[in-house]
Parts: structure tokens; sequence; C-alpha cells
């Protein structure tokens, strides 16, 4: 059965879309850490990301690397966090996650809790930063 991410890339299942390429999607957290939080994947289906391929890995990182840009050019932030865990849902993922300090990216803390439009108008805030990189 697909992953919810692969239903999120085939449209099937909703997304505040941030940015895609042939082989990329990447799309807001729906329990974020802060605003602006992300998560990329490959479109492919790969559980761990150790799994991915050496090829595909590093267009993965780089992928990120452009998105994470974006997301630092529209959220004031001192950096912006890179991390995996891929517990939840077998498909790996990177979250981005804007942050100041290291406890900001904490999976303990209580997430955010946005309101539809709020995460419109932070998606197309990176989207468009994304699109102008
Ligand atoms: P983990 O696999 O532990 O890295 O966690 C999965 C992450 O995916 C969590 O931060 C969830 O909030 C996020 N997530 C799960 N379902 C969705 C969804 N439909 N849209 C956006 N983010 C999601």
């Amino acid at each position: 059965m697909a992953t919810i991410f692969t239903r999120i890339v085939e449209g099937e299942i909703p997304s505040y879309k941030i940015a895609e390429s042939e082989d990329f999607y990447a799309f807001l957290d729906i329990n974020p850490l802060a605003k602006g939080h992300t998560l990329v994947i490959p479109k492919r289906e790969v559980d761990y990301i150790l799994d991915v391929e050496d090829n595909l890995y590093k267009e993965f990182f780089l992928f990120a690397k452009k998105v994470g840009r974006a997301i630092e050019s529209v959220i004031p932030c001192k950096r912006i966090g890179l991390i995996v865990f891929g517990l939840d849902v077998p498909h790996a993922h990177i979250h981005l996650i804007p942050i100041n300090k290291a406890s900001d990216m904490s999976f303990e803390s209580p997430k955010l809790a946005l309101e539809k439009e709020e995460f419109e108008e932070i998606a197309l805030a990176i989207r468009n930063a994304f699109e102008k990189l």
C-alpha cells in the first residue's frame, strides 16, 4: 500500500506544497514545531533514508538545501535545522526546521496549531522565494 507521502505526491491527499522537481517534493509539516517546518521527500518510495541510492541521496540533500534557503529567506531564524527520524511515516523525509536554539528541534515540545490560512500564507511565501533562487 502506498505511503501517506506518496498519496500526497500523487495529489490524493492535500498538502501545503513548497516545491517540486522530477524526483523530490517538499511540503509543510502538518504538525509543525515552528512556522515554516517543512518535509522534503523523494517521490519514489523508500522507507529508510540510508537505503536511498547514492546518486539520488546527493540530489535529495541538494534539493533540501535549496528549500532550506527559501525557508530562511522568509522565516526569521538563526538557522535551518535538518533532522531525520522516519519513525512514524515509512517514506524517507528530511525535516527542515527554522530554529534559534537546539531545543527548538525537540519533538517533545508542543506543536504549533496553525489555521489553514496561515499554512497557505507561509507555503506561498516560501514557494515564491524558492522560485526566485
Ligand atoms: P517522523 O516519521 O517521525 O519523522 O514523523 C513524520 C512527520 O510527518 C511528523 O512530523 C508529522 O507531523 C508529519 N506528517 C504526517 N502526516 C502528514 C501530512 N499528511 N501532511 C504533512 N505532514 C505530515
